[in-house]
């Protein structure tokens, strides 16, 4: 059941009368990338026939081939693989990274330590059978400096080794009290490292990035984008995958690590997805732009509470993650027991701490969603440690959005 208390309302009302400026430019976005997203769907004909899906092999898929060049369009880019085969975001960029790179190359990141999920494919501690150490390929990386911007004078040294041929980049914060990257920013990156080297080939780990902003990294210069198909760009819909977007050759590759070198991109049954995807991809702005207003509203709710979080409520926002900084386990936990009682699924159960593994201590995570770990869906989590920071993302709709973290907020308040 929910709980909103009488505080919370009364601040709630302040918040949204103070939001209302963001909120607008919100909506433009979204307006801008919904009129880009029919506009591709109009290009290539997107019809009926295209949302059957095929069986066994998955020959001549034409909602597969169809959709493949919609995403192309949408991110201007030459070439796009979508597909649910892709286990999540982690296996699209890992696919994506092994795209780029040879034995003997090297895989240069610029902001730091990639996500979590990724340490693996790059064999960081044990050279793993498929990862990069096991193919000798080689990883260093660039810590963003003290303000969490990008350090764009060891960029500039260290991309100009000519066996660095690939550079990975960042967009959202993640799980850190980094801030995102823009898509300017994204673009003075590239720009420094084609001035130096440009035969390396640019990634952008786009996760939780796409639609937050007009412009895409591809446009800004990167050679290759990738992310989840339960995040931004599948809308609340698509059941799983991922999606690969760049240039043709690359994509290609990324193909073959995807299924096999003989078969590519050509290949792979979309069992009655199909429509799911595009349908997914139609609804994308929009819900991106319900989460963008949900955390705007958490953060500048939090505000009114004295609470410290990131990034501020009026600040350019280039991912739809809002950190904050609760200050005790207690908030912490009672805070993610109010955003999950307030979810459509699952609100009866209650999100307790546990060793996760690959953490040195605990971690709460509150979702009640519709597709397991969506994270477009309104959902909070972090590790219960100083300074009890949690981690809040999604809302398909603003209106359930808001009332989820008022129940929360209310929960750790009374
Ligand atoms: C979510 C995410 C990934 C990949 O995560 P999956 O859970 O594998 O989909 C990679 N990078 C960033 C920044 C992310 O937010």
């Amino acid at each position: 059941m929910m709980v909103i208390s009488e505080k919370v309302l009364k601040y709630a009302g302040i918040c949204e009368e103070k939001c209302r400026g963001r909120f607008a430019e919100i909506e433009r976005v979204s307006l801008f990338n919904t009129q880009k997203v029919l506009e591709a769907f109009q290009k290539e004909k997107v019809s009926e026939s295209c949302f059957s899906g095929t069986t066994g092999y998955g020959y001549d898929d034409l909602g597969r081939e169809t959709l493949d060049r919609v995403y192309a369009d949408v991110f201007r880019a030459e070439s796009a693989l979508v597909r649910i085969g892709f286990v999540n975001g982690t296996h699209a960029i890992s696919a994506a990274i092994m795209a780029m790179l040879a034995p003997g190359d090297v895989l240069l990141s610029v902001t730091g330590s990639p996500y979590d999920t990724l340490r693996s494919t790059i064999g960081e501690n044990d050279k793993r059978h498929g990862s990069l150490r096991f193919y000798g390929i080689g990883y260093r990386q660039i810590e963003l400096t003290d303000a969490g911007c990008p350090d764009f004078d060891k960029i500039r040294t260290e991309a100009s080794d000519r066996s660095v041929k690939a550079i990975l980049i960042q967009r959202s914060r993640g799980y850190s009290l980094r801030k995102a990257l823009s898509v300017d920013t994204v673009a003075e990156i590239c720009a420094r490292v084609r001035e130096v080297n440009p035969g390396a080939s640019i990634l952008v780990d786009n996760c939780y990035g796409e639609f937050t902003e007009e412009k895409e990294p591809i446009e800004a210069g990167a050679d290759l984008i990738a992310g989840s198909l339960i995040k931004n760009p599948g809308g609340g819909i698509a059941p799983a995958g991922g999606y690969i977007a760049g240039r043709r050759d690359l994509v290609e590759k990324a193909a073959m690590c995807l299924t096999t070198p003989g078969i590519g991109g050509e290949c792979g049954a979309t069992l009655g997805n199909n429509r799911l995807l595009f349908q997914g991809l139609y609804f994308a702005p929009h819900c991106v732009s319900q989460a963008l207003k949900t955390a705007v509203f958490c953060s500048a709710l939090m505000e009114e509470f004295g609470m410290v979080s990131s990034p501020k409520w009026n600040e350019k926002r280039s991912d739809i993650i809002q950190a904050v900084s609760l200050g005790s386990r207690d908030r912490m936990l009672k805070f993610c027991k109010g955003i999950q009682s307030g979810s459509a699924v699952d609100a009866y159960v209650s999100p307790e701490p546990w060793n996760m593994p690959g953490y040195d201590c605990e971690v709460i995570m509150a979702a009640g969603n519709f597709i397991q770990g969506a994270s477009l869906e309104l959902s909070a989590d972090g590790p219960v440690r100083e300074p009890y920071t949690i981690y809040l993302q999604g809302g398909l709709t603003y209106e359930a959005g808001k009332l989820g973290i008022m129940n929360a907020v209310s929960a750790m308040t009374v």
